[in-house]
């Protein structure tokens, strides 16, 4: 019989009810803010968790401490083959599944993923002038990413919301044409702070655009009200004044939101990790092909949530980089 559901409360009693799974680390784009232009080396096919490796640990994370939120990410989560398969098999476990992509395979998945029982997406695009697009992400892809957008609307997997990472210098001129286009395509704008994860180390806080100077300018043109409830979401929402939807502000590095953070990660070879930005992380690929059972498995889960911070310390002396990127960890 399964032992009943208790919640994982981490040292600083926030409850942990996210799981964010990463299920490759390849990608097909290689975004300077993230990948060297020849890529990394990938994980060899043995070292990535199956699919039932997947989705036991996501079923123990469910069943025994009542998680109510999955995303799937990479690396690049269509690349994987057979998606609509595990999609799935985690819809069947009743909570909320979104994915995080970058948009260029989507439009051909888009409807068999709603069909298996994806409920939300979000597609990265930091750029609407495609030479750009194609020099940050290292790939000519904006029309494909723009179909992939139109092709999520098309299926319902409301709200949309769109993922855009600023660096100063290369596309903060964009932030109101990104507004726009949010408010004209029906599609939520989440402007994310630039985080030191890239795997070519080029980060340095002047390169981050804080997230007060996104909101500023885009009140400006199109006035914004704050929306008060947050939750656990790393976004901070506003809603344009005169009802055409809403961004959101993704504060990482200039005013962390670590305070509420419910959230924990399974990298795509098995490692789960209480923050993105720990310095650790518990082996649960050993113990699932060791043969451990649920109960050993939960255990592993909750001692390396007891490990985790209050917060990360980005931009502080104490702060030690992770020696993954976050292709590698799981965006
Ligand atoms: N490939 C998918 C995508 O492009 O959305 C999912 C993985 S990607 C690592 C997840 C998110 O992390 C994307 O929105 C990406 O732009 C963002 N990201 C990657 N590196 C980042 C960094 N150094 N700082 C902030 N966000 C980053």
């Amino acid at each position: 019989m399964t032992p009943p559901t208790s919640p994982l409360v981490d040292p600083f009693g926030r409850t942990v009810r996210d799981l964010r799974i990463s299920i490759t680390d390849r990608c097909n784009f290689r975004c300077t803010y993230c990948l060297p232009e020849e890529g990394l080396a990938w994980l060899p096919r043995e070292e990535l968790l199956r699919f039932e490796e997947i989705v036991r640990v996501a079923r123990v994370c469910v069943e025994r401490f009542g998680f109510n939120g999955i995303r799937l990410t990479g690396g690049e989560p269509t690349v994987r083959a057979q998606l609509p398969g595990l999609v799935g098999q985690l819809a069947a476990l009743g909570t909320d599944l979104s994915l995080t992509t970058n948009g260029a395979g989507f439009g051909l998945l888009a409807a068999d993923l709603a069909a298996a029982g994806l409920r939300r997406v979000n597609i990265s695009c930091d750029s609407l002038r495609r030479e750009r697009f194609a020099a940050m992400a290292r790939r000519d892809a904006l029309p494909q990413v723009l179909d992939g957008i139109d092709a999520a609307l098309a299926v319902d997997l409301s709200p949309v919301k769109v993922n855009c990472v600023l660096v100063r210098g290369r596309n903060d001129d964009e932030i109101l044409d990104l507004a726009a286009f949010g408010r004209d395509w029906g599609v939520t704008m989440r402007f994310i702070e630039f985080m030191p994860l890239d795997a070519e180390k080029a980060w340095d806080e002047t390169a981050v655009v804080p997230a007060d100077e996104v909101v500023a300018t885009i009140d400006a043109v199109w006035p914004l009200d704050a929306v008060a409830e947050r939750g656990a979401q790393p976004a901070e929402r506003w809603r344009y004044r005169d009802g055409a939807g809403e961004i959101g502000v993704v504060a990482s590095v200039s005013r962390s939101f670590c305070g509420t953070c419910d959230r924990v990660r399974l990298t795509a070879d098995g490692m789960f990790r209480s923050c993105l930005f720990a310095t650790r992380e518990a082996d649960l690929r050993s113990l699932l092909r060791a043969g451990a059972s649920d109960d050993e498995l939960a255990a592993a889960i909750a001692a390396e949530v007891g490990t985790k911070w209050a917060g990360h310390s980005i931009g502080r002396v104490d702060f030690i980089r992770p020696s993954r990127s976050m292709s590698q960890i799981g965006g």
